[in-house]
């Protein structure tokens, strides 16, 4: 039962559609490198296509019908949007979800340290990386630093070419003989992963103002923190202290790009699961007046477990849904729970693609390959389907049904050979409603590494995947 490659279907027409979508992905996800990120440009996208923000729309007591089109966010890290649909609510929604989170390094609270005339910023990684990949390479620092005047600074360093970029340094190889004898899951350490920033010595204005700390030498020449922390005024006007209230991530710098002599790829940083996001938006805001109700949700904290206010666990959903049908004069507590229990998903997240370097943790049969369009997991987890949602048989038979009758281009696949590892979605936590879930997305190679690759082929076939859904 192999499945056919969606590359030999295109003409010149559909070629240049899948083109122009991909130059699109490629500036998301070269923007978009934070979750905070993603929200901003979806925030933006939505309303440029006739969304207005659930809050807004509470505000003026506009009663929402069919067609109508609004969102909400959750500290700016989570978002949903509604195209409102022809049948009652309670009926069920057609919901496309997937996480903008992304493994990366985030800043310690105090990060900030001096050592023999280098500044270095101390990280605490975020999901799970092989740390060894983050040495060595130029990284940027992403995010927002809030300050107690209730203002929030929006930081962005190392991705204008005139930028400086940063880095976390590794050993040189001659004098790694120690190093070398470590396991692949020590050889860089994770309180090692600290960011170099700075190493010019500049002279103290008031030598009295700075004394030693205990233990500390003193240094008559000068220092290298002061003027960093000179250059973080002058440039973002925060000091020290406002490192304890941000949310810096530090991200690999530089843009997306095309990959391969044929450009039939792209090499770059968040595709998981910043891919499946950008597809589903972009379904999503190709709906326009669908029968059932068309939901999308980008989510945070699927990386750690999808927990706190901005993850699939907190109640921000069900709460906007609850809002929804309170505009649409449909809401009371039963008719909510029914919209949620007749609810169906696509839980997207990225699948590990079939990789010819590695091909021994693949079972072939049940494997991911690029260009054979969306991927859909039955179920996931690991050790014996150990967390999985694993959808039923009639839905999926269901979604077989919607892809093949739109044209679309799908596959199934599993998280590798059994009992070689596994992994997690949200698609579970969804499934808490009694709804019908199952997890779909897209193959990409090198998962959670700085740098991820995915098949062009792919994304333009998730788009019209998910488009097909919505509007089933
Ligand atoms: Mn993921
Ligand atoms: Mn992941």
């Amino acid at each position: 039962m192999e499945r056919k490659n969606a590359w030999l279907s295109y003409d010149a027409a559909q070629k240049e559609k899948l083109n122009e979508l991909c130059e699109r992905y490629k500036t998301f996800i070269t923007r978009g490198k934070t979750e905070r990120e993603c929200v901003d440009q979806a925030v933006e996208a939505a309303e440029k296509a006739g969304y207005i923000s659930l809050e807004k729309a509470r505000k003026k007591g506009k009663k929402l019908k069919a067609g109508d089109k609004v969102y909400d966010t959750i500290m700016g890290k989570s978002m949903v949007l509604f195209t409102i649909g022809t049948a009652p609510i309670s009926e069920g929604m057609n919901i496309l979800g997937a996480h903008i989170d992304s493994p990366r390094l985030d800043l310690k609270q105090n990060p900030l340290y001096e050592d023999t005339d280098f500044v270095l910023l101390d990280t605490h990684y975020y999901g799970g990386i092989k740390k060894y990949q983050w040495v060595t390479i130029p990284l940027a620092i992403h995010g927002v630093v809030a300050k107690k005047d209730g203002s929030a600074v929006k930081v962005v360093i190392g991705e204008d070419p005139d930028d400086p970029v940063l880095c976390i340094t590794d050993l040189l190889i001659h004098l790694s003989a120690d190093q070398m004898k470590k396991s692949g899951a020590t050889v860089i350490e994770g309180e090692d992963l600290n960011l170099l920033i700075g190493s010019e010595v500049v002279e103290k204005k008031d030598e009295d103002e700075k004394k030693p700390k205990k233990g500390e030498k003193k240094d008559p020449k000068g220092n290298v923190k002061d003027n960093i922390l000179k250059i973080l005024k002058d440039k973002y006007d925060i000091e020290e202290e406002d490192f304890l209230s941000a949310e810096l991530e530090v991200v690999p710098a530089g843009p997306a790009r095309d990959l391969g002599l044929d450009r039939s790829m792209i090499l770059g940083y968040g595709h998981d699961d910043r891919i499946c996001a950008f597809t589903s938006l972009e379904a999503m805001l190709n709906v326009k007046k669908p029968e059932k109700t068309a939901v999308c949700l980008l989510v945070d904290k699927e990386e750690i477990g999808s927990v706190g206010a901005t993850g699939m666990h907190s109640r921000f959903f069900e709460n906007a849904v609850a809002e929804v049908m309170d505009l649409c004069g449909q809401y009371s507590e039963l008719e909510l729970r029914r919209a949620l229990r007749n609810a169906k998903m696509l839980s997207s997240d990225v699948s590990a693609a079939y990789d010819p370097n590695y091909a021994g943790v693949n079972e072939r049969k049940n494997t991911a390959y690029f260009g054979r369009g969306l991927v859909f997991n039955k179920y996931t987890g690991s050790r014996g389907k150990s967390g999985s949602n694993d959808c039923s048989a009639e839905y999926f038979a269901e979604v077989r049904r919607i892809m093949d009758d739109a044209g679309v281009f799908w596959q199934t696949a599993e998280l590798g050979r059994v009992d070689q590892g596994g992994g997690g979605t949200i698609a579970y936590i969804a499934g808490n409603y009694g709804m019908n879930v199952v997890d779909a997305g897209i193959a990409v190679l090198s998962m959670h590494a700085p740098c991820e690759a995915a098949s062009k082929a792919d994304i333009y076939e998730a788009v019209k995947g998910y488009e097909a859904f919505l509007k089933a």
